[in-house]
């Protein structure tokens, strides 16, 4: 495997801009999600990288070298596509040797060597004795991992898969997640994963890579870009967020007339907003720091309780996890802590 280095990349479909000044570099062997809605560029950047589309300025390096100094041959990309990734008309083992048996003579192994390649990959992929069936017949699961053997066969020094899960269920999407990941681990290929698919990038990659607009807003591991995000963008389209109107004065921010954060290391001043995830907010006894409301509401949040607080000054009610928590009544009076939050500049 090898470095992607992408250098100050500009991209415009006419008028359009798809991605202005995008950098990354991507370390050998390392597994990168780039994160980001419907169309903000994930795919064209991906198509970049795999040379199938030309930058406008800025250049992609494979290592040392401009990718568009290598032959197609040279660059061994493998891609798997959302949809369409297999041939209907080929069985699964000649779809997986599909990318040897096209290479030119001197480098393309004999068919004992090929059928040896394309049952050792189909192994990898957990579906051995499979190769007699054609894509048809298999679940949308088995066929993208058809896919990913396809695209390894070729051995790779990057691999690029765009959204590769999109169009799978739920429950697959998250069984292939791990599976990834442990074939990745094993495999060791330098990969980029295109997804709009925030969990799914958080939980399989060594960092994100969130791209909004045609922008990269922030790359790092998942705990970085989560509990650290560089952008109110970014904070959001992690994960649900609250907000809070806040002064802040020296190292404290203040609702109203309550100080309800300390330690603030960034001494901005002035009004900020806060962010505070619902599972940052903990019910207190009387202590300093906290936020008086009324619980409104008591609901589930997928494994979690959760509960909707009022508070006096905030036209949103506050959501706030309770995990362990002995959960409220409703009509509760209660004071919550906030044990984390980002500060940005008021919108
Ligand atoms: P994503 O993969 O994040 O959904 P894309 O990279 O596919 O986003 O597209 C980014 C933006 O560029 C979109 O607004 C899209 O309409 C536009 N775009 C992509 N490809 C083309 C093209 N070939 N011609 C014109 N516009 C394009
Ligand atoms: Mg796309």
């Amino acid at each position: 495997s090898v470095s992607v280095t992408i250098e100050s990349i500009e991209k415009r479909f006419d008028a359009f801009a798809a991605l202005r000044g995008v950098s990354l570099d991507i370390q050998p062997a390392e597994l990168v999600a780039l994160l980001g809605p419907s169309g903000s560029g994930k795919t064209t950047l991906l198509r970049l990288i795999a040379g199938l589309e030309q930058a406008d300025q800025g250049r992609v390096l494979f290592g040392e070298t401009d990718m568009r100094d290598l032959s197609l041959r040279d660059r061994r990309i493998g891609f798997v596509f959302q949809h369409y990734a297999l041939f209907r008309t080929m069985t699964v083992g000649e779809n997986v040797a599909f990318g040897l048996k096209s290479r030119p003579r001197g480098q393309r192994p004999d068919d004992a060597e090929i059928r040896k390649r394309v049952g050792d990959l189909l192994e990898l992929v957990q579906l051995p004795g499979l190769d007699k069936r054609y894509p048809s017949q298999l679940s949308g699961g088995q066929r993208q991992r058809v896919a990913l053997a396809r695209a390894l066969a070729i051995e790779p020094r990057v691999l690029l898969l765009d959204e590769p899960f999109g169009a799978l269920d739920a429950r697959v999407r998250k069984d292939l997640r791990a599976w990834l990941r442990d074939l990745h681990r094993r495999t060791g290929h330098t990969t980029v994963f295109v997804t709009h698919d925030q969990e799914e990038a958080l939980e399989l990659a060594d960092r994100v890579a969130i791209l909004n607009d045609g922008r990269i807003e922030q790359v790092g591991s998942a705990d970085d870009v989560y509990d650290h995000p560089a952008t109110p963008f970014v904070c959001e389209f992690l994960g649900e967020v609250n907000k809070l109107p806040v002064k802040v004065v020296g190292s404290q921010a203040f609702f109203g007339d309550r100080p309800v954060l300390g330690g603030l290391s960034q001494n901005q001043g002035g009004q900020a907003a806060l962010y505070v995830r619902p599972q940052h907010l903990r019910i207190v006894d009387d202590l300093p720091l906290a936020l008086p409301g009324v619980v409104e509401h008591l609901r589930r949040n997928g494994p979690l309780r959760r509960a909707e607080v009022a508070v006096q000054g905030l036209a949103k009610r506050l959501d706030v996890d309770l995990a362990s928590q002995v959960a409220p009544a409703i009509g509760e009076h209660i004071r919550l802590r906030i044990t984390h939050g980002s500060l940005f500049a008021a919108a």
